[in-house]
């Protein structure tokens, strides 16, 4: 990483954010209202429940009468969304007006352009700006947008999601599947936008050939553990008739109860219960010659 590039970074985004001005400064105004309720602010403070300024992003935009100051909320961490703090996401949404996201189409997370190594751009976060219809989360035009990409023909320079969903597969922001699609270890020279890792599933090993078929075949309602391995001990564990688990030992044929408590197949066979001797014929335990302990 390199300072020149990350502060290049930041001035980028920050000319990005210039649009979100008038929304920083109506929470200062806000803030500045709730604290000197000033008579002339009294009204409209009074629309703004307390619960709606810590209205987390996903509670629904304030009910009308739309209150005059605008409620806004910061973003919150969520760990669908682990780049939301990138510098080029919104950090603020402003719940009194549609909850459609727009991105800033003309300009581009540096880095991601194809000119600057990049795989594909990525845009700076933006909140649609026009007021959602009664009672609603979107705007008309959004909600019109939102119900074409739910029927599989979404506009790809129209819609991209919501605020206050989890973020949209196709958001064409930082942190969105597509983005990590495209950039898995981040963008060159931005250490904020490397997504975390998630724990990769281990590759799933071949089950290893029973080389017991032969034997595993023989066991009537054989099933053998599903967490062991049978190919590899001279002990194999299967279900009985009775629906007990039982372990033989391959060599002696001997049966015995098994010790669930026990993971190693050589320790699972409680010796001092034997249950018979595996009879390869039939098929099954031949309870002759197991000693008499009752
Ligand atoms: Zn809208």
């Amino acid at each position: 990483m390199n300072a020149e590039v990350l502060s290049s970074t930041r001035a980028a985004v920050n000319q990005a954010f210039d649009q979100r001005e008038v929304v920083l400064a109506a929470e200062a105004a806000k803030a500045a209202a709730v604290a000197a309720k000033p008579a002339a602010k009294r009204k409209a403070t009074k629309a703004v429940k307390e619960a709606e300024l810590l209205a987390p992003v996903d509670a629904p935009p304030p009910a009308s009468p739309k209150p005059s100051v605008a409620v806004v909320a910061t973003v919150a961490a969520d760990p669908t969304d682990p780049l939301k703090t990138h510098p080029s996401r919104l950090q603020k949404i402003d719940l009194a007006k549609c909850m459609g996201r727009k991105i800033v189409i003309s300009k581009w997370v540096p880095g991601t352009h194809k000119d600057e190594g990049g795989v594909k751009k990525f845009h700076p976060e933006g909140q649609c700006t026009a007021a959602p219809a009664t009672g609603e989360a979107l705007c008309a035009k959004c909600a019109e947008q939102e119900a074409l990409a739910a029927a599989g023909k979404r506009d790809a320079k129209k819609w991209f999601g919501r605020l206050d969903l989890p973020l949209y597969e196709f958001a064409a922001v930082v942190g969105c599947k597509q983005y990590i699609e495209c950039y898995p270890n981040g963008i060159a020279g931005d250490p904020l936008s490397i997504p975390p890792k998630t724990a990769e599933a281990p590759a799933p090993s071949a089950p290893k050939k029973a080389k017991k078929a032969k034997a595993a075949a023989e066991v009537p309602v054989a099933i053998a553990m599903a967490n062991l391995d049978v190919t590899e001990a001279e002990w194999l564990t299967f279900i009985q008739k009775s629906g007990v688990p039982a372990i033989r030992n391959l060599k002696t044929q001997m049966v015995y109860a098994v010790d669930a408590s026990e993971t190693d197949r050589a320790k699972m066979a409680k010796m001092d219960e034997v249950l018979g001797k595996w009879d390869t014929e039939k098929g099954e335990i031949d309870p002759y010659g197991v000693p008499d302990e009752e």
